[in-house]
C-alpha cells in the first residue's frame, strides 16, 4: 500500500469526505482534503479584506498564506498562518466565496504544487475536484463519486443546522456550476476514473466498494 494514491473526485455532497476518510482508515493510508485547502485560502482572503470577486486582487496575494494540512484520517487538520481554521472554513462566508477563489489560476497553481508535495511517495487518499485529472493523473485508482441532487442536498442539510434542503440544493447547484465551468482545471470525471453513484448506498457500502477497487488495482 506504500506507494498507492487513491484519487476521489466529485461534486459537493457526493460523500467524498466521509468515504475518503473511511477508505484511508481501513487501508492505513494518509488522507488529504484539498477542498479544505481552497477553503483555507478563501478564509485568509476574507480575513485580509481581499475582494474575492476580483481575480487579480486574489491572484496578487495567493502566495502569502502559509497552509498546513494534517493528513491523519482519524483527525485531519488545517492551519493557516498557524491558526486552526477547521471550524471557520465551514461557515457560510467561506462556502459562498470558495468557488470564486478556486477559479483563480494562481491559487490553483500554488495549491496543486502543495498537494503534490504532500502526496510525495504516496500512501494516501486525496479528495477534491481535479485530483484524477490534474493533481495525480497517474493515481493507482481514480474514483468519481456522484449522487442525485436531492440526495446530496439531504446529506448536507443533515450535517448543518439552521438550513433547509431547498436552500442547500440551490447553494450546491450554484457552486457545482461555478466549479464545472471555470477555465482552469474544472470539475470533471478524469480519463480512466470509475464512476460510483452513491444515491442508493450507505457510507459503509461506498467505503467497501472503493476498498475492493483499491485492492484489485494494488
Ligand atoms: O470539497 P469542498 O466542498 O470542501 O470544496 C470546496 C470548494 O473548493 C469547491 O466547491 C471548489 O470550488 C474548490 N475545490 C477545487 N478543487 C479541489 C477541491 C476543492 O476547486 N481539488
Amino acid at each position: 500500500m506504500a506507494g498507492l494514491v487513491v484519487a476521489v473526485d466529485g461534486p459537493s455532497g457526493s460523500g467524498k469526505s466521509s468515504a475518503s476518510r473511511g477508505v484511508a482508515r481501513e487501508l492505513g493510508l494518509r488522507y488529504l482534503d484539498t477542498g479544505a485547502q481552497y477553503r483555507a485560502m478563501t478564509w485568509w482572503m476574507l480575513e485580509h479584506g481581499v475582494e474575492v470577486g476580483d481575480q487579480e486582487a486574489v491572484a496578487a496575494r495567493a502566495a502569502e498564506p502559509v497552509l498546513e494540512s494534517g493528513t491523519d484520517p482519524q483527525g485531519p487538520t488545517i492551519h493557516v498562518d498557524g491558526a486552526d481554521v477547521a471550524t471557520a472554513i465551514r461557515g457560510d462566508a467561506v462556502t459562498g466565496s470558495v468557488s470564486l477563489v478556486a477559479a483563480v489560476p494562481e491559487v490553483r497553481r500554488r495549491l496543486v504544487a502543495l498537494q503534490r508535495e504532500i502526496i510525495g511517495e504516496g500512501g494516501i487518499v486525496v479528495e477534491g475536484r481535479d485530483i484524477g485529472s490534474v493533481v495525480a493523473p497517474d493515481a493507482t485508482l481514480k474514483v468519481y463519486l456522484t449522487a442525485s441532487a436531492e440526495a446530496r442536498a439531504n446529506r448536507r442539510t443533515a450535517e448543518l443546522t439552521g438550513t433547509t434542503v431547498e436552500a442547500q440544493q440551490a447553494a450546491m447547484a450554484r457552486r457545482d456550476t461555478l466549479d464545472s465551468t471555470r477555465k482552469t482545471d474544472p470539475l470533471s470525471m478524469a480519463a480512466g476514473a470509475v464512476e460510483l453513484d452513491t444515491t442508493a448506498l450507505n457510507l459503509e457500502e461506498v467505503i467497501a466498494t472503493v476498498v475492493r477497487l483499491v485492492k484489485e488495482r494494488a
